[in-house]
């Protein structure tokens, strides 16, 4: 018998052993360690815990509570994020091998996103509607749409997760959560800081499991009102098909493959800095990556000898230690595909610059260096795919318009990067750019305020911002005559 902490499913408040029996290995992708056995999630389980959001949803104690007290459960839900920021930034670490400083900066704002919400409680409302008759009145109320179903990545399990559930609840929903199967922990942690919130039992639940049992189980389970997924494209898609064919809505954040242009009026060494952030940070794991940079012909070879430079002294090494830039990949799969590309790019025609190895970090982990790849265009793979890795594609143009339409020659509009000291061009370019998110002079900006949404490939829907209650709701319109008379035309219903 193993020694490793075993994880159930988190349904009903309490935890649930898998209905199978099964539990999955959670690896420290750093030192290859088994951190957790997981409970490995089928229909069964998926089921009890849609009936248990379900019987929440209809519970006087969720169904009936007020707004703002929906809110105040939101605050203190934050207020424990924030408690338990060091326990949780250490379980995201060791499972995704995220920085812990990194892990410990995303803490500072997580329950940020849990304020923001709170405060966004009270303020969902209807309207009241003029109509043609002042005897009928006509109003709208912003309903909930009942169980969601929140299927998550790998990639920043606690942030991703939140940016779902706290707008979710704050509509007056329950919830169950998929995460991903490399990354549960943390999310069975925030569904038992929920309870300890006082959410009342059933408004949030964790299925764990692998993606084609307990995240198919989800997404085919009719109890569910809406789905809302962050992943890759390819499983956005067909999540897509399965809501619309059941007419239920679907929020979608997929893949990226971000351009970052640098101009030759731009502050190039701040701008080289913006690169290495846009690609690099979070070994370039990222749905935002800035993996296609284009930098004009002028300052091409200044940027590039800049980028390198730094990406050749980018710390390797053990994501715990304060000293390390860059930590390993999440899983041993995903240093294969990386890698893969790497040598697609190559017998494509590219040439690596600095990089293009895996390395074990001193630790044994699925490590990879920064890797810098020229002579690409836009016709190769490496530049039309997402790798999700710490693989840059730099590429020189001439003119605003052929880097506008390199930036937007791509199936994704995620986000863009552009660095550049003139302020009608960066107007300019923010109009010009196919991309849900535009950033001048700065990379990866991002708060709970901020709406956010996928162009293209890259998504449908907003997450972030008020915007996002729209994705949460359901908009009824009532009609109440208020006059006494009767009918004068039954035929002619007009108010
Ligand atoms: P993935 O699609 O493989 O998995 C995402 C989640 O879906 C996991 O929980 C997985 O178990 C589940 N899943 C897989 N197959 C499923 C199926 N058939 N039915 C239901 N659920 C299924 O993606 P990933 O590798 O975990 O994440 C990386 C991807 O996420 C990248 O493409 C990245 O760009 C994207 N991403 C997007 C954003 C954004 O905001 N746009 C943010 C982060 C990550």
């Amino acid at each position: 018998m193993s020694d490793v902490q075993q994880l159930d499913h988190h349904i009903g408040g309490t935890t649930s052993a898998p209905a199978g029996g099964d539990y999955l290995e959670s690896t420290n992708p750093a030192t290859l360690a088994v951190n957790y056995q997981v409970a490995r999630g089928t229909a069964p389980d998926v089921d009890a815990a849609v009936r248990s959001a379900r019987d929440a949803f209809e519970d006087p104690r969720w169904r009936d509570l007020s707004q703002t007290r929906r809110g105040h459960l939101l605050r203190r839900l934050g207020d424990l994020v924030a408690e338990n920021a060091e326990e949780l930034a250490r379980m995201e670490t060791a499972d995704n091998g995220k920085l812990l400083r990194e892990m410990r900066g995303q803490l500072t704002t997580l329950p940020e996103y849990f304020h923001y919400y709170a405060g966004l409680a009270d303020k969902i409302q209807g309207d009241v509607i003029p109509t043609s008759d002042r005897r009928v009145l006509n109003y709208t109320q912003r309903e909930p749409l009942g169980v969601v179903g929140a299927i998550t990545p790998w990639n920043s399990p606690l942030t991703l997760t939140t940016s779902k559930l706290a707008p979710a609840l704050c509509a007056g929903n329950t919830v169950v959560v998929k995460p991903s199967e490399h990354t549960s922990a943390t999310i069975l942690r925030l569904a038992q800081l929920a309870v300890e919130a006082g959410f009342p039992p059933g408004t949030v639940n964790v299925v764990t499991g692998y993606g084609a049992e307990a995240g198919q189980a989800l997404v085919d389970h009719p109890g569910l009102a809406k789905i809302s997924f962050t992943g890759s494209t390819a499983t956005g898609a067909r999540i897509a098909a399965a809501t619309a064919s059941r007419f239920i809505g679907s929020t979608l954040e997929l893949g990226g493959k971000s351009p970052n242009i640098v101009f030759a009026d731009a502050d190039v060494a701040n701008a080289a800095m913006g690169v290495v952030a846009g690609i690099f940070a979070a070994a370039g794991q990222t749905c935002i990556a800035g993996s296609r940079v284009f930098a004009h012909r002028s300052v091409y070879d200044e940027l590039l000898e800049r980028v390198t430079d730094r990406a050749r002294t980018i710390r390797i090494g053990d994501p715990l230690d304060d000293a390390t830039e860059l930590g390993p990949l999440a899983f041993a799969d995903q240093r294969v595909k990386v890698d893969g590309y790497v040598q697609l790019g190559v017998s494509e025609g590219a040439r690596v610059l600095t990089g293009g190895r895996q390395t074990d970090g001193g630790l044994g982990g699925y490590f990879y260096e920064p890797t810098v790849l020229v002579d690409v265009d836009n016709s190769m793979r490496v530049v039309r795919e997402e790798i999700f890795g710490p693989v840059a594609a730099v590429m020189p143009f001439d003119t605003e318009d052929e880097v506008v339409a390199l930036a937007n020659d791509t199936e994704y509009g995620l986000a863009a990067g552009v660095w550049t000291s003139d302020l009608s061009r960066a107007h300019r370019m923010a109009n010009r750019l196919d991309a849900g998110t535009v950033w001048v002079n700065t990379y990866r900006a991002m708060s709970p305020m901020s709406p956010r949404q996928g162009f293209g490939s890259s998504g449908v829907g907003v997450e972030h911002g008020q915007e996002t209650i729209r994705e949460y709701t359901r908009l009824k319109s009532v009609w109440i005559n208020t006059s006494t008379e009767p009918l004068a035309d039954p035929f002619t219903m007009r108010s």
